[in-house]
């Protein structure tokens, strides 16, 4: 077995591409997946050459990761354009940071990530002008002349809205802008931006990538070299670096990825074909249920729909109440876990949504169990209880 087998030409699935992806050629009497290499600096005697030397610049557990997520982002690729950070946030930075300068224009979804306010204000801080529109209806299409960078989040988070990347990135490419997607909430398997024609796919690994709730984590995977190089320079100015520890368990992680998401798309299917039926719930988004506004471009460009369901119960006390009855959901912030969890995002304050609005993420729970829980904890709150 070769260190780099091109594991999408062999024709291979996602699961079985996923337990192989960025294994390094085995060795005799050593592990399969190499643990975590904790150096700050690596032996180095003599002139500064071979591929570890400092520990803010490479890693070996990095090396790894990022092959693994590269295989995954754009199968048939070796790794080398996709580049780690310490969070999603560090990601999103990073490209937006390095690709931007004083006067250039950046269009923003006006929906997405609750960060991407802040984002905006430090770029404003820096000169470069911002505008933004919201996700659906492909709207940011109208605001990318004379733009440098068009960024999109699909399905944003937590409205669950879609735009077709492959017609936003035609237009943007016309007129000069670099396309970025966040693929957070559809994860690799769900949906490669690269391949509908991004320059950049960002996400959090924080969420359905690595699955656990256990770490933060973020990439890039670059389109090019040359774009990847400005990303990796980025990361060595500012140090946003995932920690060794992090980087190996993530790669552990991405083994499950596809039983993972495979159960948590199930199941976001089945709450949200349940939540339908239900009369105190409004505003029910799901991109794969075929009735949702987003279906019909989230069919064409996505092959899963991602785990997330957003909806809005009658008033902050209804919800509040259906989260408390809740046994198998956790109220927490963040998704994509292997257990369930859900919120009422209005308790943040940053995103323009109703007070009764929950953001539910499902996890890999019994498809039965899970709705049982939700369709109980629906009629304890409805009772007051
Ligand atoms: C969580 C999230 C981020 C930020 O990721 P962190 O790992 O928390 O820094 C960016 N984009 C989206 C869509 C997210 O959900």
């Amino acid at each position: 077995m070769n260190g780099f087998e091109d594991t999408a030409a062999a024709g291979y699935g996602d699961g079985t591409r996923a337990v192989r992806a960025g294994l390094p050629e085995p060795v005799k009497n050593e592990p399969v997946l190499p643990g975590p290499a904790f150096a700050a600096h690596f032996h180095l005697p003599g002139d500064v050459e071979g591929p570890y030397a400092y520990g803010r610049d490479t890693n070996p557990t990095w090396t790894l990761l990022e092959r693994a997520i590269g295989e995954l982002e754009a199968p048939g690729t070796d790794g080398t354009d996709t580049v780690v950070f310490a969070s999603g946030m560090a990601a999103v930075s990073a490209v937006v940071l390095s690709q931007v300068r004083a006067g250039d224009l950046v269009v923003l979804p006006s929906d997405g990530y609750q960060v991407l306010p802040l984002v905006r204000a430090q770029l404003e801080d820096y000169g470069v002008r911002v505008r933004t529109a919201p996700t659906a209806g492909d709207a940011q299409a109208a605001l990318v002349d004379g733009a440098r960078l068009l960024w999109l989040e699909t399905p944003s988070n937590p409205g669950l809205d879609v735009c077709d990347v492959r017609r936003l990135v035609d237009v943007a490419h016309a007129a000069g802008a670099l396309v970025a997607v966040d693929n957070t909430l559809a994860t690799p398997l769900g949906q490669r931006p690269l391949e509908l024609g991004a320059d950049f796919s960002v996400a959090s690994g924080t969420k359905g990538l690595t699955g656990h709730g256990d770490l933060l984590l973020g990439y890039v995977a670059c389109r090019d070299a040359g774009l990847a190089e400005r990303v990796r320079r980025w990361r060595k100015v500012v140090g946003a670096i995932p920690g060794p520890m992090e980087a190996w368990l993530a790669h552990r992680s991405l083994a499950t990825i596809q039983l993972r998401n495979q159960r948590q798309w199930t199941n976001a299917l089945a709450v949200a074909e349940a939540l339908a039926d239900r009369s105190e719930v409004a505003g029910l988004r799901y991109p794969g249920l075929p009735s949702d506004p987003s279906h019909e471009v989230a069919a064409r460009q996505m092959r899963g729909f991602g785990g997330v369901v957003s909806f809005t119960l009658p008033d902050r006390a209804f919800a509040e109440r259906f989260l408390t009855a809740l046994r198998l959901v956790e109220d927490a912030t963040s998704f994509g876990g292997v257990r369930s969890t859900a919120e009422r995002r209005g308790r943040w304050g940053g995103d323009a949504v109703p007070e009764g609005f929950v953001r539910f993420s499902a996890g890999v729970e019994d498809t039965e169990d899970l709705v049982a829980d939700v369709l109980r904890a629906l009629d304890a709150a409805g009772s007051g209880a």
